[in-house]
């Protein structure tokens, strides 16, 4: 997890670099970030050509800096990694981008708007990524999103204390001032289609819509009150802590048992998120180990000195209501009305690891109390785009089909698209590196177009 660091400590930690003749670190970063020249930048103090390095290939390194797993990428790649004394690669970049920051250090001229015109549905990592690229190639670029305020997951997802939601706002106006015009409270599909936007002259159409849907469990007594999946969580903790809706309606009161089913990170961020606004319990079941975890280590560890609680190898077989809840425990407690219709418990079946290492369900079943669960077991796309648009043609799941060549281009001409719409839920930096190359795809495919126009000319 990176760490703030004062210019002392910054230089100090970049001048650890040994200068690899053959850098691996660079290799680690999905979007090959030039780290070793920027190491270098700044371990001479030199923060400017620093900052400048890095936003040659990204447009959101405070954001990278706070949320990519360095861990895995970058800094496991690091030669002093076989020591465990890796260089703290996304601390320098979160040090670089946040003085750059500090200090009005902007690099690139705006776009000229001259190269033509694109439309950008969505303004999660992979908009903003393919929309920063394309400005900077002098494409006029115009961002269209569903919210009341552009950042995706970025905004209302990643909880603020892994992402300040300030740091989300200044990248994005970076891209502002780059050019990117961003039109908020506009979704595409139902308050306009692609055909109108091609209709208005755009030369071509990204889609980064994300996937907006979460999954949720087919088990019995789905329809008691309590019971809320992880990403609609997250979002009203976000609304609700900036004043823009009331904190009744986050769901999780003061002292209420929360239990979060799932385990990758965005289970970690709901339950780190649940256990800062209960007094009550909060413990994350999974059907599986600790070791099969995907969230990483390093946010494991935190939700355990937070105080969350966590349960392996158990697998939920059904929500329960006051009333059966009586039933199962025996407890003689007066019947209410809201007996029936309010969560009051998890009936989970026990599961073992065989010598072979195969989970069975041979561990007798237990009773888990509690008076909300949240959900953070996937999530999957929404189809507003593919519903009202001709020739879009998605998986049996619902992503989008893409091709190579243009890179991005989808089954229908001119309509890009890439991030987790079409790979499935994964990471940023992820979803900036294919939405770098689709920025390429586009930028091709607007060329050629230009250029066949003026040969018919
Ligand atoms: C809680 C949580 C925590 C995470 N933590 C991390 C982490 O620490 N590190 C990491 O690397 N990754 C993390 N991820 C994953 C990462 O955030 C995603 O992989 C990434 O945001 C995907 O980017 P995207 O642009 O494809 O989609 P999104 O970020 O989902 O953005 C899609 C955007 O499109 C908009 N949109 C959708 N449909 C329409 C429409 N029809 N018209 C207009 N706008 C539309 C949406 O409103 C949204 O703003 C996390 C995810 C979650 C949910």
């Amino acid at each position: 997890m990176s760490k703030k660091m004062t210019m002392q400590e910054a230089i100090t930690e970049a001048k650890r670099c040994l200068n690899c003749s053959r850098p691996l670190c660079r290799t680690g970063c999905p979007i090959e970030n030039n780290i070793p020249e920027f190491v270098r930048a700044l371990s001479e103090g030199n923060i400017g050509t620093a900052y400048e390095t890095i936003a040659e290939r990204s447009n959101l390194p405070a954001i990278c800096g706070r949320v990519c797993a360095h861990e895995k990428q970058c800094e496991a790649h690091c030669i002093l990694a076989k020591k465990n004394s890796a260089i703290s690669i996304g601390s320098l970049e979160m040090f670089i981008a946040d003085f750059a920051h500090e200090y009005g250090l902007n690099p690139v001229p705006p776009s000229t708007g001259k190269r033509g015109k694109v439309a950008v549905i969505g303004s999660g990592p992979a908009g903003l990524t393919v929309a920063g690229d394309l400005a900077k190639m002098d494409f006029a670029v115009t961002i269209f999103e569903g919210q009341p305020e552009p950042g995706g997951v970025l905004l209302f997802g990643i909880p603020e204390f892994r992402l300040e939601k300030d740091v989300v706002r200044r990248e994005i106006n970076i891209l502002r001032k780059l050019g990117v015009e961003i039109i908020t409270n506009k979704l595409i599909g139902p308050d306009m289609t692609v055909d109108d936007l091609f209709a208005q002259g755009y030369d071509a159409i990204f889609m980064g819509t994300g996937t907006a849907l979460p999954r949720t469990l087919d088990i019995p007594g789905q329809e008691l009150s309590g019971i809320l999946t992880a990403t609609y969580f997250l979002r009203v903790v976000v609304l609700a802590d900036s004043g823009k809706l009331d904190k009744r309606e986050v769901l999780i009161h003061d002292d209420d048992d929360v239990v979060v089913i799932g385990a990758g990170n965005v289970a970690i961020d709901a339950a780190r998120t649940a256990v800062r606004r209960t007094t009550g319990s909060v413990t994350v079941l999974y059907h599986k180990t600790a070791k099969d975890m995907s969230c990483l280590p390093s946010e494991y560890e935190a939700a355990l000195q937070e105080g969350v609680q966590f349960k392996f190898l158990k697998k939920p077989l059904g929500y329960l209501n006051k009333k059966q809840m009586r039933a199962l425990t025996n407890t003689r407690a007066k019947a209410s009305p809201a007996d029936e219709t309010e969560l009051a418990g998890l009936l989970v079946q026990n599961i073992v690891k065989d010598q072979d290492g195969k989970f069975v369900e041979t561990g007798g079943q237990e009773i888990i109390p509690c008076d909300a669960v949240i959900l953070a077991v996937g999530q999957r796309p929404a189809a507003r785009i593919v519903s009202t648009t001709k020739g879009i043609q998605v998986d049996d799941r619902g992503f989008v089909i893409t091709k190579e060549r243009p890179y991005g281009m989808t089954t229908r001409a001119g309509v890009f698209s890439s991030g987790d719409v079409v790979h499935g839920p994964k990471t940023v930096v992820l979803a900036m590196k294919e939405s770098k190359k689709v920025a390429a795809g586009i930028a091709q495919y607007i060329d050629a177009k230009k250029l066949l126009a003026e040969c018919e000319e």
